[in-house]
């Protein structure tokens, strides 16, 4: 690789690839370094152009990038490939991992978390690999981790009312990012909260183990979109505007 001084080198994961103009692209690429980045990779659809096998979604490459200080927009000099993580994946990890990307597209990521969801995200899509069912419940885990490190954690061991330590929780309370417990509940909290299955509060209470039970649980399609729905809450919740995850409709 060529490498002059005002070139940039950085890990990065395409998010999406956008044709642009006649043979170039435009990819979403998130950073380790520079964080969510927009890249045109010039003439690069052009036949004889050896790097076009690199540009997939879900490839992960290192970069060498060059930019003008003015510019938003980061042009690609080189690329190669460190891992291309949607080979031989299977289709509902597939989705799992097209979800992951659809959320990280819709935060605003502080350049301090950077490297922390950089990993986190390639260590969400390498677990995936290894999975044979109820991947959903790993993307939930994730979610956690990822709220985490940005601070807006939800608290999955105690109720938000009583401050205990529970797993029988009967509620979401969006307000106060957490559950309350089947104890606490009462009819007045009902405008306020969503009301939550056994099913969904044994999975939401064992999420940060259930790697160990993937191949051992059934999970409802009820519980799955009660889950979905509470973790899309928190999001829209934290941030004020709306998150969606229309991936997750093909699961
Ligand atoms: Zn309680």
């Amino acid at each position: 690789m060529n490498k002059s001084y005002r070139d940039v080198i950085t890990k990065g994961l395409i998010f999406k690839k956008i044709p642009f103009k006649e043979s170039s692209l435009i990819l979403e690429i998130f950073s380790n370094r520079f964080g969510k980045i927009s890249v045109i990779a010039k003439g690069i659809r052009k036949e004889k152009n050896k790097n076009i096998g690199l540009i997939e979604v879900l490839n992960e490459l290192e970069l060498v990038l060059y930019k003008k200080p003015e510019s938003q927009w980061y042009i690609l000099k080189s690329a190669s490939l460190i891992k291309p993580h949607l080979f031989n994946v299977k289709f509902q990890n597939n989705v799992l991992m097209q979800a992951g990307i659809e959320i990280y597209r819709q935060l605003k990521i502080p350049k301090e978390d950077y490297i922390l969801l950089y990993d986190l995200i390639i260590k969400y899509i390498e677990y995936l690999k290894k999975v044979d069912s109820n991947g959903i419940a790993i993307f939930w885990r994730f979610l956690l981790k990822v709220f985490i490190v940005l601070g807006i954690n939800i608290d999955i061991k105690k109720c938000v009312h009583c401050n205990h330590e529970k797993n029988n929780f009967f509620a979401y309370y969006p307000h106060k990012h957490g559950f309350i417990c089947s104890d606490c509940y009462l009819p007045v909290f009902d405008s306020f909260i969503f009301k939550i299955s056994e099913e969904t509060s044994e999975i939401i209470s064992n999420l940060n183990k259930i790697g160990a039970f993937l191949d051992k649980i059934t999970i409802s399609e009820k519980t799955i979109n009660q889950i979905n729905n509470i973790f899309l809450t928190h999001l829209s919740e934290q941030f004020n505007k709306k998150f969606y995850l229309n991936t997750l409709e093909m699961y």
